[in-house]
């Protein structure tokens, strides 16, 4: 896979960890949906496909509420959510992991095809990767 299509994904598995802490610390009393956008500062239409997406993956549980004559859903945690995961190894290096520009990446305010930080990051690992190659 592309470098740049795993960066794109891995901004949307950062998104997917910090929404599901949110949700494993509100733990059974559940939160509203919409207050997960204004916590993570990502746009309702990107934050909705990543919930839809841990629910498949059976993370979350959603519940259908009405508020103020709108309907909305109400979050709660699995049990597996819980349970420990381990990140792959790549994700750990990647500079997404510790920009403070991350959550306008992830509402599609900043475009990742041409940021800086990243395109520096690749040139020093691709160079890293040839020195390496240049070794063996
Ligand atoms: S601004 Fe660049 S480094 Fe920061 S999260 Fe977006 S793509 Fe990653």
């Amino acid at each position: 896979m592309p470098l740049v299509l795993k960066l794109a994904r891995s901004v949307s598995e950062i998104l997917e960890r910090k929404i599901l802490e949110i949700i494993k610390d509100v733990g059974d009393k559940g939160i509203i949906q919409r207050e997960i956008w204004k916590k993570i500062n990502v746009d309702s239409r990107k934050g909705i496909k990543i919930i839809k997406r841990l629910e498949r993956m059976g993370l979350l549980e959603r519940e259908p509420l009405i508020q103020g004559g709108r309907k909305t859903y109400i979050l709660r945690p699995t049990p597996k959510v819980f349970k420990k995961i381990r990140l792959p190894d790549f994700l750990e290096d990647i500079p997404c992991f510790y920009c403070p520009y991350l959550h306008q990446c992830g509402s599609g305010e900043h475009d990742l095809y041409s940021c800086k930080i990243i395109d520096k990051w690749i040139k020093e690992k691709i160079l890293r990767e040839n020195h390496e190659l240049s070794e063996n």
